[in-house]
């Protein structure tokens, strides 16, 4: 198929000015507009000849060698008919002129997709023991994202070639028409909204511009750190498109429940067991702390229940100031076999500890009658 003159195509002569070149044009583009003639392919390659044409013509310097070589003189425009990589290359001056020439038609300048977007947001899920979470841990965690094609930089065009102005749409990204009263816009179907097409995919993204990878990032998870609480790893989420930045990786650490310690903010509550006579008559016990156990010193008439606060020996606090308390419950507890020795004992206590007399716990009560009288009051 022979290829026909640019001039002939546009139906202007040799000497025409720019000015009738373009209007030529836009004639013509809007006649053979794709949107106007759906599924006519007679109409979509008069368009797509138009554009060539149009391409070299409105160009001072192809249009000169057009003049003086003919086809052969404009190198691109391929011979196996409209390649639209020709337009790449001429830079931001086709694009202006393609603006100009949709812009009060369509009313260009209405937003494009496709541009830059910043890659998604990423979430981990990490799931780290008690002791960790107290002092800290540097640890290595894999993760599956999307990444910049490294063969096309991201652009999704095979090296060597390059994205081009969607013909269909000339690069707006969006199709507008008239619908009664109504212009109504649609997405390019062809570019998918971007105003770019990519002729030669790359071979390694296919075109996406972007790779599956699986990445190994070391974390480092400070010391006091608590259950859900977030790291936020700057520009290690999904690849943006288009030139636009990475999201970030946010590590959502998840602690696991200690045998012996709960966390309540900064401080460690723990419960200890303890006999009624170390209540009673004080003594040393031992208590859990995160560095191992150490000796206690409970007073002598302490109640079960009563909680101790060990100062500084709680939680790390994960901003970097200071630690948390330990706080140490004790609670009695009551033995379930008794050696004969034991028994007898406890029932000379009994004898000399007559139930009647027991008051209850001054820090439990606002009086110190005894139980019983309260009893009393409750049901009479
Ligand atoms: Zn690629
Ligand atoms: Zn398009």
């Amino acid at each position: 198929m022979s290829k026909r003159d640019y001039y002939e195509v546009l139906g202007v002569g040799r000497n025409a000015t720019d000015q009738e070149i373009k209007s030529a044009y836009r004639k013509l583009a809007l006649k053979y507009h794709p949107d106007r003639n759906p599924g006519n392919k007679d109409a979509e390659e008069k368009f797509k000849e138009a554009a060539e044409a149009y391409s070299v013509l409105a160009d001072a310097d192809k249009r000169a060698a057009y003049d003086r070589f003919g086809h052969a003189g404009v190198s691109g425009a391929g011979a196996a008919g409209f390649d639209p990589s020709i337009f790449q290359g001429f830079g931001d001056d086709i694009f202006g002129g393609l603006r100009d020439i949709f812009g009060d038609i369509f009313g260009m300048g209405a937003g494009r997709r496709g541009g830059p977007q910043r890659g998604a947001d990423l979430r981990y899920d990490l799931e780290i023991q008690f002791e960790e979470s107290a002092r800290g841990l540097e640890t290595t965690i894999q993760i599956p994202r999307q990444e910049t094609c490294e063969t096309c930089r991201g652009s999704g065009a095979a090296p060597g070639s390059g994205p081009s102005i969607c013909p269909h749409c000339a690069g707006r990204g969006q199709i507008r028409y008239q619908q009664g009263f109504f212009t109504v816009a649609q997405t390019c179907r062809q570019c998918g909204g971007s105003g770019r097409i990519i002729t030669r995919p790359c071979p390694d993204c296919r075109g996406a511009g972007q790779v599956a990878r699986e990445r190994k990032l070391s974390v480092r998870i400070p010391p006091g750190i608590a259950s859900g609480q977030r790291l936020r790893l700057y520009g290690e989420g999904e690849a943006g498109a288009a030139g636009g930045p990475p999201g970030d990786l946010y590590v959502v650490v998840h602690v696991q429940d200690h045998p012996v310690f709960r966390r309540e903010g900064d401080d460690l509550v723990c419960r200890v067991p303890v006999t009624f006579p170390i209540l009673a008559l004080g003594g040393t016990i031992e208590i859990p702390t995160l560095d191992g156990t150490e000796p206690f010193e409970v007073p002598a008439g302490t109640q079960s229940g009563h909680v101790f606060r060990v100062r500084g020996k709680g939680m790390p606090s994960v901003n970097g100031r200071g630690r948390g308390d330990l706080l140490v419950a004790v609670q009695v507890v009551t033995p379930k076999k008794l050696t004969r020795e034991q028994r007898t004992l406890l029932e000379q206590l009994a004898k000399a500890m007559p139930i009647e007399k027991v008051k209850a716990p001054k820090d439990d009560t606002e009086d110190e009658r005894s139980v019983f009288d309260r009893v009393k009051d409750i049901f009479s």
